[in-house]
């Protein structure tokens, strides 16, 4: 294999992907990325993390620099802290002007990197992408589609599918992003938010070539707690909104009482009706303390300014001397 002695030269373009269980997957994801980046002939780098992979994930990536040290650079967490902080880690260690990033399970096809790049090219600074024709169970689907319009109510942060990790972007936007600091975040959501200039393609999407989804319903929840909470003060507004509205009508209906009381006479039936209305009003008030508490926990993480995820160590050729 040719060895273009790319690292020598400062990468224009690197690719930066968050890596967890992904063994069966890795391969031909090696082999078809080297492909793409083959053909684009640009000084290239392929950012790996490893996020605290339980399976053989680690050393296949660690054959992977053996075998194109040129192009290759694996980080290694101690431990998992899941896909958006892999994704951190590596943006942070990426020295292309141009990074995209992409999930190893090849739903994203390399192939379609060229078409991302091409859009930065042409002068934007983030690149989005949707998928055409999802290829996910219905559970996983319906879920998404609801989510993507609530978020887009909520945030005002526009995406047309926020759960497309193929992106890419320019230098100046993922130094924000690194910078921003932030823990439990939503990395495109980020990047949208700062970008100037932003355009989205459509790619194709295939089913995951091997392994199952690392996220279940209630990571998913999480993840979306996450991109409410991070980009937003709406769901926090609602609720004082709710509870001025429960205000107001519980004094009309302590009106409607009293002058029942004066003129028709005192009421001692009801009571399960008043029953209803308090656990209505109860739920209310367990939500919003809920949503408070969804907020106060991000801010005492952030606050405890804890390192975001700690490096074992990044495996690449060693800097020629
Ligand atoms: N991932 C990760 N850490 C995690 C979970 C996932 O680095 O804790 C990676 C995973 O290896 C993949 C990407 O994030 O490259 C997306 O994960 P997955 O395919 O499970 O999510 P989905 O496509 O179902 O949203
Ligand atoms: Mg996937």
């Amino acid at each position: 294999m040719d060895q273009r002695n790319y690292l020598t030269v400062s990468p224009e373009i690197s690719i930066v992907i968050p890596v967890y269980n992904e063994a069966l997957n890795l391969p031909l994801l090696f082999e078809r990325l080297c492909a793409v980046v083959d053909k684009m002939a640009r000084p290239a780098e392929i950012v790996f993390t490893n996020d605290g992979s339980k399976d053989n994930s680690l050393d296949l990536l660690k054959g992977f620099v053996a075998q194109r040290p040129d192009l290759i650079r694996v980080i290694e967490f101690d431990r998992n802290y899941g896909q958006h902080m892999a994704v951190m880690a590596g943006l942070e260690t990426a020295r292309g002007e141009i990074v995209v990033t992409l999930d190893a399970d090849l739903q994203n096809p390399p192939e379609e990197i060229p078409k991302l790049i091409a859009e930065i090219d042409k002068g934007h600074d983030v690149v989005g992408s949707f998928r055409l024709d999802r290829q996910d169970s219905m559970w996983r689907t319906l879920p998404s589609r609801i989510v993507n319009v609530v978020r887009e109510r909520i945030t005002g942060i526009k995406m047309r599918d926020q759960g497309c990790m193929l992106r890419a972007y320019r230098h100046p936007i993922v130094r924000v992003i690194v910078e921003s600091g932030e823990t439990s975040t939503f990395i495109p959501a980020l990047a949208q938010y700062y970008a100037e200039s932003p355009s989205e393609v459509e790619v194709v999407h295939a089913a995951r070539h091997a392994g199952v989804s690392n996220y279940n319903l209630y990571r998913l929840l999480r993840l979306n707690f996450d991109l409410m909470t991070g980009f937003s003060l709406v769901p926090l507004q609602v609720f004082t909104m709710v509870g001025m509205a429960v205000s107001g009508a519980s004094v009309l209906l302590v009106v409607y009482l009293l002058l029942r009381r004066i003129f028709v006479g005192p009421e001692a039936e009801g009571i399960f009706t008043l029953f209803a209305i308090l656990f209505f009003l109860l739920g209310v008030v367990i939500t919003g303390l809920g949503i408070v508490g969804e907020y106060i926990g991000r801010i005492y993480q952030q606050v405890r300014a804890r390192a975001r995820f700690r490096i074992r160590a990044i495996h690449e050729r060693p800097a020629p001397k």
